[in-house]
């Protein structure tokens, strides 16, 4: 039977998620909703409708959309076009009418096969810098036989394999596709499970335990990612214990990631709410902080 996923993104000559030149294949569902999200297009499983408004053509030299839509989703007013989210089904129809790529689809449904043959076009560049695949998301471990089902073909092929996860799955998932890994990058938000709740939609308590046996029958490398983010978690003590609930074992690292709003434009283009619109990056903050937990260990990575 062919396996099939969600895919958002194929990224190619990605340098930060794991060793050499990286290909990253971004899977669509999260089972978490970080506010400070900056790939809202992947949290949602199924593929969503994006709208650009700044490249649409108008309803007067263009209109297309509006003609094909089955819903009365779309109208013109004053040779605009106005759409209404909620009557939209999704049917995808003003996306392939558009001519100009102001209306367009986050996610494709893609076999095994096709991602496979996309992540070997780059095969020379992994030779060469000793990279790979990363899967990414949302989080791939919500797609397990697609995630599985990559990483073996790339195994197959002897291409280096990368996860970058939230932990936010049945452990037996990330067992299993642990034996298929090279390396793995494992996010920690917050020590603290209600706050974590109120800020991402779940508790912390099954991604640390997932963690902790994680790194009981791992012992290849992996590195734990804290993302500093502000009114959330930025203060010393906070890392701090943060960074404590990594795992004490040699093959296990930390390295914190500075917040940034590069996302920001496609809650835009989904119609939906940027929770932390107002909130600005500081990197004299981030550094701050950091400076605060050199004794801690751990390294800062932009990604
Ligand atoms: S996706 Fe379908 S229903 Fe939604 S606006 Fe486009 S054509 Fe209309
Ligand atoms: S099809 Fe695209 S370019 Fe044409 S009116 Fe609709 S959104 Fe604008």
């Amino acid at each position: 039977m062919t396996v099939e996923g969600v895919i958002f993104n194929v990224q190619r000559f990605n340098v930060h998620d794991g060793k050499g030149i990286r290909t990253i294949v971004f899977f669509k569902g999260c089972p978490l909703r970080c506010r400070w999200c900056s790939n809202p297009e992947s949290q949602k499983h199924q593929p969503e409708l994006g709208v650009n408004p700044g490249l649409c053509l108008g309803a007067k030299v263009c209109g297309r959309c509006i003609k094909v839509c089955p819903n009365g989703s779309l109208k013109e007013v004053d040779q605009a076009v106005i759409f209404d989210r909620g009557k939209c089904v999704g049917c995808f129809l003003c996306a392939e009418a558009c001519p100009s790529g102001a209306r367009f689809r986050y996610g494709e449904k893609m076999s095994v096969e096709q991602a496979r043959r996309k992540v070997e076009e780059d095969g020379v560049f992994y030779q060469r810098s000793g990279g790979g695949l990363t899967i990414s998301g949302g989080e791939a471990l919500a797609q397990p036989a697609f995630a599985l089902a990559l990483l073996k073909e790339a195994k197959k092929r002897h291409i280096d394999t990368a996860l970058e996860t939230s932990g936010a799955c049945d452990f037996e998932i990330l067992k299993e596709v642990s034996v298929h890994l090279d390396s793995i990058f494992y996010d920690l938000k917050h020590f603290d499970d209600a706050k974590h709740r109120e800020f991402t939609g779940l508790g912390n308590q099954a991604i640390i335990e997932n963690l902790h046996r994680l790194a009981g029958i791992y012992s290849k490398k992996i590195t734990v990612r804290i993302p500093v983010i502000p009114d959330f978690n930025d203060a010393p003590s906070a890392l701090r214990r943060l960074g404590d609930l990594a795992p004490k074992a040699g093959n296990v690292a930390a390295e914190y990631l500075p917040y940034h709003r590069a996302g920001e434009v496609k809650y835009n283009f989904l119609g939906r709410e940027y929770r932390y619109k107002n909130i600005v990056p500081d990197n004299d903050k981030f550094d701050y902080l950091i400076s605060q937990l050199k004794d801690h260990g751990g390294s800062t990575s932009v990604v």
